[in-house]
């Protein structure tokens, strides 16, 4: 595939991050926008925290057409943003930003990322099911409230911190009504919890690498017959839950395909086009 020429009117867009070197986003968006021909280009900005306000300011001074967010900016960011989606504002976190003729405004699009690699994925409707979400920080408030959203009847978050589950908890009911409970991270409690389960969802990094040769977050002894397991670890690709679900024939899930689309979902925000999802998912995968 021959590269696409950088002219003076290709479109910048732009991943904000510190560290921002591990980020997969550049080759699997690039390769999205090449594979439409779009005169678009995606590239890693290293920024402090100290930074991040004159990091903001750069996007409307440079005109970037759009930018993602990721660690440690997500929660920063909003106050630099003119408007907010209230998917965003409720979870408190913006990882996508799309300027429009120089307004910039915040979205969210980790959890309906993962809700997508959960119905491509697996062909799963989490209507009326319940949900054991392992963890309460960033990753499991973006997907616990879309799950919440799309319909889950129960959403069960056990945390090592109890007070960060509750908030989580309580937050998720208030802008959903979705029932939930928080839980003590204790295993007598997991364990009944996971039994009376269809979907369980790692969100801690518990797991990742280079800390990936541990054994999995909760005892697989616990796995019901028919329980989806995700994990939103993406490196490893198959972390040892994942591994130990598989042995039980269990379905499974890996993050990466919330990181792809999440990243679809952005694309086409940023381009109003369909974003070649293959094309991606291949760049993803190559690079993991
Ligand atoms: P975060 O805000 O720091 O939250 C981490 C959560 O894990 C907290 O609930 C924390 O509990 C819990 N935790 C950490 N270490 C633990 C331990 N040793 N024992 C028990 N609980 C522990 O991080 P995050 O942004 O939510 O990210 C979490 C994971 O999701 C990471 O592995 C990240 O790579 C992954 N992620 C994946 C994607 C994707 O696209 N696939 C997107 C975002 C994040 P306490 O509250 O008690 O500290």
């Amino acid at each position: 595939m021959s590269i696409q020429p950088i002219t003076g009117k290709t479109k910048v867009v732009g991943i904000l991050g510190y560290p921002v070197e591990h980020s997969k986003s550049p080759l699997m968006q690039n390769a999205g926008f090449q594979a439409l021909g779009l005169d678009y280009c995606y590239v890693p900005f290293s920024v402090a925290p100290e930074d991040l306000s004159r990091a903001m300011e750069a996007i409307r001074a440079l005109n970037l057409a759009g930018a993602n967010v990721t660690i440690p900016h997500k929660e920063a960011v909003i106050p630099f943003l003119d408007e907010v989606t209230p998917e965003a504002a409720a979870m408190g976190a913006v990882n996508t930003i799309v300027n429009r003729d120089g307004r910039l405004m915040g979205y969210n699009t980790d959890g309906r990322g993962f809700l997508l690699s959960l119905m491509e994925g697996l062909g799963l409707d989490v209507k009326g099911l319940t949900i054991v979400l392992l963890g309460a920080g960033g990753a499991a408030r973006g997907v616990g409230m879309e799950l919440a959203r799309a319909g889950a009847g129960r959403l069960l978050v056990a945390n090592r911190n109890l007070d960060r589950a509750r908030e989580l908890a309580g937050d998720i009911t208030r802008h959903t009504g979705c029932l939930t409970q928080a839980l003590p991270w204790e295993e007598a409690i997991l364990r009944d919890a996971i039994g009376a389960a269809q979907v369980l969802i790692n969100t801690t990094p518990i797991g990742m690498h280079p800390h990936h040769e541990v054994p999995p977050v909760v005892n697989p002894e616990y796995f019901p017959t028919g329980l989806t397991v995700c994990d939103l670890i993406y490196n490893p690709i198959k972390t040892s839950l994942l591994s130990a679900a598989e042995a039980k024939n269990l379905p499974t899930l890996s993050g990466w395909g919330m990181l792809l689309y999440q990243g679809v979902i952005a694309f086409e925000l940023w381009t109003n086009q369909k974003a070649p999802v293959e094309i991606m998912k291949k760049a993803l995968l190559e690079a993991l």
